[in-house]
């Protein structure tokens, strides 16, 4: 169309033209609130629903790429930096420069509000996104385009172990996921007393035996004190991981936990750059680190960390903002003598067109084309969110 291309030429002359002269030509936000089977919660936060902002990026010559973030609440703000700030860095821009456009987007129109939170979320959402157009434009799947394996990878399962469980709840629900053939499984812990969690933590390692891998999860909760006590009796029920302990953001502290026990401390969902990751993998803070691709800046700022991670022989388990639909083509793509893991929580599969597969802990890598992140129709009829998003196109 006329009005296209005259736009396209003026973008090409401010962002450079793209080897086969295709565009972005349009971007369209909007958000899923997607409901969970049962109510849940950690030491931080109760949920019922799951929310899912949504990004889809046209480029001229007929590809959707679809970018993704998972959100308690708020998703108009993602929607808003998208398209407010970000979308006049996209519309006219080559949909393959994906390194550029991430710097276009990082270093011009809010870098200045802060390199971290919402607008480096927002960020991940466009990544996502072009890579998603990167994979489909090669006719692969993106696990694939990165070289990958089509080895089958092991999952972890975190959906159960909640913290509003009762005792019983929590041993029948850990029990039932081993009945399904879970391998590892990970709990909350964090309780107001932390003797309680001694309690709970002890009643399920007595009731799945030695052979489970267990990890538990205390959401920031604990204070520097009460994390060094309580570790002993991690230690006793021969925990795998730790994670989050601590305030997010205090490498100190992590560093002399860590250096307190044999158990491996891990972290890293609410870190969002590759940057504070290496301060913290040089210091020793993390023995597992879990980058979030929703909460770096997707995938290009993702593969920093977990090649760093590689290099140090630190392990890596992905945090599933993204409810594993983009993890499940990240892990395993980067040189580690670590083997590749994967986070499952289940809560969005119905959302997607090609959603995760998983069988006895196992993960299958996806086989059609692109990022697994298109959204079903019918989850959008249903679940959309109303008011919040918008579209713009050249
Ligand atoms: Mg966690």
């Amino acid at each position: 169309m006329p009005a296209i291309d005259a736009a396209t030429e003026r973008a090409a002359s401010v962002f450079g033209a793209s080897e086969d002269g295709t565009k972005i030509i349009s971007v369209e936000t909007y958000a899923l609130s997607v409901p969970l089977e049962k109510p849940i919660a950690d030491s931080n936060a109760a949920l019922t629903h799951w929310i899912v902002p949504v990004v889809e990026v046209k480029t001229s010559d007929g590809f959707v790429g679809t970018g993704i973030s998972g959100v308690h609440n708020a998703p108009e703000l993602l929607c808003d930096i998208v398209q407010k700030y970000y979308a006049p860095a996209l519309l006219g821009a080559p949909a393959d420069d994906i390194v550029g456009t991430w710097n276009r987007m990082y270093w011009q129109p809010t870098h200045w509000m802060g390199r971290a939170g919402t607008v480096h979320m927002a960020l991940a959402m466009v990544d996502i996104a072009l890579w998603d157009i990167a994979a489909q434009r090669a006719g692969m799947p993106l696990w694939k385009l990165l070289g990958g394996s089509a080895a089958p990878v092991e999952a972890y399962n975190t959906n159960g172990g909640w913290l509003n469980f009762s005792d019983s709840e929590l041993v029948a629900d850990l029990l039932d996921l081993v009945d399904q053939g879970w391998k590892r499984v990970k709990i909350k812990v964090g309780s107001a007393d932390w003797r309680e969690d001694v309690r709970r933590v002890r009643a399920v390692r007595a009731a799945i035996g030695d052979e489970v891998t267990l990890m538990c999860d205390a959401n920031q909760k604990w204070d520097f004190s009460t994390a060094a006590r309580i570790l002993p009796y991690l230690e006793e029920a021969r925990m795998d991981w730790v994670e989050e302990p601590l305030h997010p953001e205090d490498v100190d502290g992590h560093a002399r936990l860590q250096s307190l026990t044999t158990l491996d401390i891990a972290g890293g969902e609410a870190i969002y750059s590759y940057q504070q990751f290496s301060t913290f993998m040089s210091r020793n803070a993390y023995r597992v680190v879990q980058p979030d691709v929703t909460r770096l800046g997707g995938i290009t700022e993702w593969r920093n960390v977990a090649t760093q991670a590689g290099a140090m022989g630190i392990r890596m388990a992905p945090h599933a903002g993204d409810m594993m639909q983009v993890h499940q083509h990240l892990v395993g793509t980067v040189l580690s003598e670590a083997k590749p893991l994967v986070e499952f929580i289940p809560w969005t599969r119905e959302a997607f067109l090609d959603r995760s597969r998983i069988e006895a802990g196992m993960m299958t890598r996806p086989q059609v084309p692109g990022a697994s992140t298109a959204i079903k129709p019918e989850a959008r009829r249903n679940w959309q969110i109303r008011a919040v998003g918008a579209s713009q196109s050249l």
